[in-house]
């Protein structure tokens, strides 16, 4: 199949299949740890160098994965991918395989806390981390510097929905030959042009809008073939990164309704910002796709959406905030993100809990911030919902 002129929805139906010779219409699960060979003599070539549709052992790859890697690395444009337990291996699985003692690290402060942690623990180990504010070129340009091994950003930050400038950033980065690595999970594969506007590493959860019904934990670092295969795929398959092929096997079936569902639910959120943006109960309402959202442009220029996801902060601190998720009916309180089901998280006392109440008063996570997660529920019963809760 030649993937260069079809359409995302195309791809992320019918791209990396490979069928047995039984030519079955579903993706097969092959749940197997191993692979029989038909010789001591094949054993040992395969260990030395497998062909494309040749495995050893499903730590190291399985072709239920490897359908599900191809499939999300034609969406994204990139050469490779490789798919992870879940998305927080992904991230780690990266930047340990790029990071030794002495490398320095570049990420935007607003950051997911299990990323913030992440970069905590790299510092044990004697890799400097510069934390800057994503959006602002000019910290990016003082910090980022020769012998930089890489920047790291989510290019929509969780939970506050900050946007970073991939081009601008990316620019920055490769003048000094830093890797560009791409948290893109509140962007989704659907309005990812991360390559294209310079990032060299793209990472998802597809817990979140790829499996897209909250079933199983997965992740995926997505790059060139020599990144993936040479840099990246060492180490995550001798760490035991890799996804279990009933979890690839679940993200090849959330992939086929993806574009479907994100698009819908990109069109529920800005229809609820709209209807609650002013609201006498909220202080602030923060969607990047209305225009006073102070990245609007950018968003709209690197995504051509505001995406599915808005972050409200309620009159009244923790008390006020609580008051409202108690009081909602159809929105669930959880803290997984994309999902069918729509969902409400508290930041400061789940997400981000770890953090000191004056770094998360840095990162705009006040105590009345609420996350919520658009899902495929009518919009306007999520509007009266979310209406009836605030009122
Ligand atoms: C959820 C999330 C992760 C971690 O993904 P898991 O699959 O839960 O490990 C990383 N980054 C962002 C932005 C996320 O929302």
């Amino acid at each position: 199949m030649n993937n260069s002129n079809l359409h995302k929805r195309s791809l992320a139906v019918h791209a990396g299949t490979r069928r047995s010779q039984y030519g079955e219409m579903a993706e097969a699960m092959f749940m197997t740890q191993g692979f029989a060979y038909d010789s001591a003599e094949q054993a040992e070539a395969r260990f030395q160098k497998a062909g494309e549709d040749e495995f050893i052992y499903a730590r190291y790859g399985n072709p239920t994965n490897r359908m599900f890697e191809d499939r999300v690395a034609a969406l994204e444009g990139t050469e490779d991918a490789f798919a992870t337990t879940s998305g927080m291996a992904a991230v780690n699985g990266t930047l340990m395989a790029i990071c030794k003692s002495g490398s320095h690290i570049v990420a935007a402060r607003a950051l997911f806390g299990s990323n913030l942690y992440l970069l905590d623990v790299m510092q044990r180990f004697g890799i400097e981390v510069t934390l800057v504010d994503g959006t602002d070129l000019d910290q990016w340009r003082s910090a980022v510097r020769e012998g930089t091994t890489a920047v790291f950003f989510e290019s929509v930050s969780n939970p506050t929905l900050e946007v970073v400038d991939i081009t601008a950033v990316s620019e920055i980065a490769h003048r000094h030959s830093a890797l560009v690595i791409v948290d893109n999970v509140f962007a989704t594969p659907v309005f990812s042009h991360a390559v294209e506007q310079g990032a060299d590493v793209v990472i998802y959860s597809t817990t979140k809008h790829i499996d897209g019904a909250g079933r199983a934990l997965g992740g995926i670092v997505c790059g060139t073939k020599q990144f993936v295969r040479e840099v990246a795929e060492p180490y995550l398959k001798h760490s035991g990164g890799a996804i279990s092929p009933f979890n690839a096997w679940l993200m090849l079936t959330g992939l086929t309704t993806m574009d479907l569902r994100v698009r819908a639910m990109a069109d529920s959120a800005k229809a609820i910002a709209e209807a609650l943006n002013g609201h006498q109960k909220l202080s602030k309402l923060i969607y990047p796709g209305l225009p006073n959202h102070p990245q609007h442009e950018l968003t709209m220029a690197q995504m051509g959406s505001g995406g599915t996801m808005l972050a409200l902060e309620i009159v009244g601190g923790k008390d006020g905030a609580f008051e409202v998720l108690n009081r909602l009916e159809l929105v669930l309180i959880s803290n997984n993100l994309g999902d069918a089901k729509s969902i409400v998280t508290h930041p400061a006392t789940t997400t981000h809990q770890r953090l000191s109440e004056e770094e998360r008063a840095r990162l705009g996570i006040s105590p009345g911030l609420v996350r919520l997660s658009v899902g495929l529920e009518h919009p306007d019963d999520l509007i009266a919902d979310l209406k009836r809760a605030l009122g």
